[in-house]
């Protein structure tokens, strides 16, 4: 009985789930069928919400907010504008405040439009919910990446949800699934790492955290996400943000497509297109891309989304349009359905709807857009519910909220070297603690928090603990010496900072048993993140030098959105931690693993770079041949990292063995079951993410003995304890994309890695 009914209830769930997809599709073909030319079009635009702030300032406090009802008139009523974005005057809000504001748009969008269409409002909460005052941030996806725990990003990801939710806000501009691969561009924090199957893995349990794990986007806990940015970001030729990419089909599949693919596939409702060039086109008006690849091939049914100003860039930055109209024509008709316009939306709806009279865009385009759009608008609920009240957040910054960041925080943090076990530290041990990034809030977020470049963070993140605050609750003030060394300019650019107390600093070392040297970045992204020296700067480098002279014990921790080049004095410090950008709870957690309350277990989701000349990402076939061997001449021996991927080290050791095998040939439509048992043989408690990689030895393509991830799972094991680990792989997951762009797996021998284990397999198809 108790079975049937159990099957009843599944089986209405997917009825009812079926029923409210159909009706959603229903209720938007009847609305398209009343919509003028005008009004969709106007779907199609977004704006800033800085176009109907009002005034100078506007927002500028809380209260009262202004808002420009003309111009709220002009862009609802006279443009059917169906979008907005950001926040106004690039500052944080309260929930409260977010409410009041869209509120007022909703109210004028649904009373006073022809057919009441609601307005979808969207933000970047990349790491929390971004612009909201009070609520709870995370790791950035870098940090998250090194925890390589999926239910961690996934939570992180729905708390997110929770407090976007709660700010009456729908809509996120995240997560990132581009290829992390290079650390010269400014937002390689912004990623989940360099590796394919680690951003695919993280990004489908993030898209599941926002949406839900039905996608059921109605629920008012539940926003869109955007997946972006559509498609080979980040790996730019100048390592610099939105300027030209060279970049093969082969290679767009192999390693920049698979991301983006599983998460469509788990329900991603939206998506943001890349704002570069690649091979000479700008993402932005390539038809193959958008529609063939994105539209067609993947069957992606949501709303495509530009970036920011992209139609008009075009024209203005990238000369393949002649002017706005054409831009316009040249964009739409590759395939974009929204456009962030951010300020000119009359040019844009008046253009379009040219376009469309003069033949030049079909309808049938602007309705497939247009289709999407509502699509979204309907699944999020929005025409029943424009808006959601904080006060039906009750858990909005909540103590639970703040435990889960801190945890993601904690097993993010990844310790890079420990000589003579100098970490943990004992209580009382005295410390000088010292570096730009000792006593900053800012440092510990990076950007998109509280405002774009992270400059806010200050202003509103002062009830958190900086690391120096945070080790002086730890090892009690009468331990902690502080003196800064060197310090940021705080109305310079990010990367401006002058020698503060050097002197003293390098004299307070003689008084201290150990010094935390806290380096590394202040916060940035997109273009004013460009730089042109991946070494850590030279001021910082000075500091670093000059304390370990000394002779006095260094534990340099590094808070950097990207590996900066430390081998100028990495030997000479006894022990390095990397937090990345770990958020309002990373000093305290860098406290704790400090002094050996948490175990460090994050593992770097990249590779970290010895000289600024030699950046290679693991697969980077020619960098895999190490040393000489005998009859092959080694022009690629310089492969030498500081730290390969997956580095990390744990307070305790464990032991890996018995690597078994279901079998040692893996047929077509077959899969393979790979065990290994791992052993905590230390002393204290630990968690260790096993990972898994294989080899293909013999292949058309250049990937004979490059290993590649193609598994892993993060284990919580006490003192002594074993636990086996399995793992099934298909063989599809062991494949590669060929040269006629087709993933293939071909017949031969294959080796899987874990840790020390290795064995090999056959794949006879
Ligand atoms: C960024 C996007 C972001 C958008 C909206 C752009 O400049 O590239 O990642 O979602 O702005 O803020």
């Amino acid at each position: 009985k108790f079975k049937k009914t159990l099957s009843l209830l599944l089986l209405s769930g997917c009825v009812g789930t079926a029923l409210a997809q159909t009706n959603n599709h229903e209720k938007v073909e009847s609305l398209l069928k009343k919509m003028t030319i005008e009004e969709k079009v106007g779907q199609m635009a977004q704006i800033t919400l800085d176009v109907i702030g009002k005034g100078k300032g506007r927002f500028e406090s809380d209260e009262p907010f202004g808002l420009d009802e003309k111009e709220l008139q002009r862009v609802l009523v006279k443009y059917h504008v169906g979008s907005v974005l950001n926040t106004s005057n690039n500052r944080a809000r309260t929930p409260q405040v977010w409410y009041n504001i869209i509120s007022k748009i909703q109210n004028v969008a649904m009373k006073q439009t022809p057919n009441k269409i609601p307005v979808i409002y969207g933000v970047d909460e990349i790491h929390g919910a971004t612009y909201t005052v009070g609520a709870t941030m995370f790791p950035q996806q870098i940090g998250q990446a090194a925890t390589f725990n999926r239910s961690l990003v996934k939570n992180g990801a729905s708390i997110t949800a929770y407090e976007t939710r709660a700010s009456s806000i729908p809509w996120n501009f995240a997560p990132l699934l581009d290829l992390g691969a290079d650390p010269r561009f400014p937002r390689q924090w912004e990623s989940f790492g360099e590796d394919p199957y680690l951003i695919k893995e993280l990004g489908v349990a993030a898209v599941k955290g926002y949406e839900g794990e039905d996608g059921r986007v109605a629920h008012p806990e539940k926003v869109a996400s955007s997946i972006k940015h559509f498609l080979g970001y980040q790996v730019s030729v100048s390592g610099k943000d939105r300027t030209p990419a060279f970049i093969s089909d082969q290679a767009l599949r192999e390693y920049h497509l698979p991301p983006f693919k599983a998460a469509i596939d788990a329900g991603a409702k939206t998506i943001m297109i890349n704002s570069g060039i690649i091979n000479g086109i700008p993402v932005h008006a390539n038809y193959h891309i958008l529609t063939d690849l994105l539209k067609e091939e993947l069957n992606f049914k949501g709303l495509v989304v530009t970036d920011w100003g992209d139609i008009e860039n075009l024209y203005k930055r990238d000369r393949i349009a002649k002017d706005d109209k054409e831009a316009i024509m040249i964009a739409i008709n590759a395939g974009i359905d929204m456009s962030m316009i951010a300020y000119n939306y009359e040019a844009f709806c008046d253009n379009l709807v040219a376009l469309v009279k003069e033949g030049k865009v079909k309808e049938s385009r602007i309705d497939d857009a247009v289709r999407r759009i509502l699509w979204v608008k309907y699944e999020l609920n929005l025409f029943d519910k424009p808006v959601t009240h904080p006060k039906d957040y009750p858990k909005f910054g909540s103590k639970e909220f703040e435990q889960a960041a801190y945890q993601t925080a904690a097993e993010s943090i990844t310790l890079l070297k420990n000589t003579d076990q100098l970490l943990p530290l004992n209580k009382g041990t005295k410390i000088l603690v010292t570096g730009p990034n000792a006593n900053s809030m800012r440092t510990l977020n990076g950007a998109w928090t509280y405002s774009w470049q992270g400059e806010k963070v200050e202003e509103f993140a002062a009830k958190y603990n900086t690391i120096l605050e945070a080790l002086q609750t730890k090892a009690g003030k009468e331990n902690v010496t502080y003196l800064p060394g060197v310090s940021y300019k705080m109305d310079g650019k990010y990367y401006d900072e002058y020698a503060d107390q050097m002197e003293e600093t390098i004299a307070a070392a003689k008084n201290a048993d150990v010094i935390v040297l806290c380096l590394g970045e202040n916060s940035y992204t997109e273009s004013p993140g460009n730089m042109n020296d991946l070494y850590l700067s030279d001021l910082q480098t000075e500091l670093a030098q000059k304390l370990a002279a000394t002779g006095k014990k260094v534990i340099l921790v590094l808070n950097e959105g990207r590996p900066r080049v430390i081998s100028k004095f990495e030997q000479k410090m006894a022990a390095i931690v990397q937090t990345y950008l770990p958020g309002n709870f990373g000093g305290d957690a860098l406290a704790d693993v400090l002094y050996g309350t948490i175990n460090p277990s994050g593992k770097l989701p990249y590779t970290y770079p010895q000289f600024p000349n030699a950046l290679f990402t693991y697969y980077h076939k020619p960098s895999e041949s190490k040393g000489t061997t005998e009859g092959v001449y080694n022009y690629d021996s310089d492969y030498n990292p500081q730290y390969v991927f997956g580095h990390g080290l744990s307070y305790t050791t464990f032991k890996y063995d018995q690597l078994k095998l279901s079998s040692t040939t893996l047929k077509k439509g077959e899969s393979l079951t790979i065990t290994v048992n791992v052993s905590n043989t230390g002393k204290v408690n630990g968690k260790e993410s096993v990972l898994l990689f294989t080899s293909d030895l013999y292949a058309t393509l250049i990937t004979p003995d490059v290993k590649r991830l193609r598994g892993f799972e993060k284990v919580d094991l006490k003192a002594g304890e074993t636990k086996t680990v399995t793992f099934k792989i298909n063989p599809e997951d062991i494949g590669f994309i060929n040269t006629e762009n087709k993933q293939v797996t071909e017949a031969g021998e294959f080796t899987v890695q874990i840790a020390d284990q290795k064995i090999n397999f056959n794949y006879v198809p």
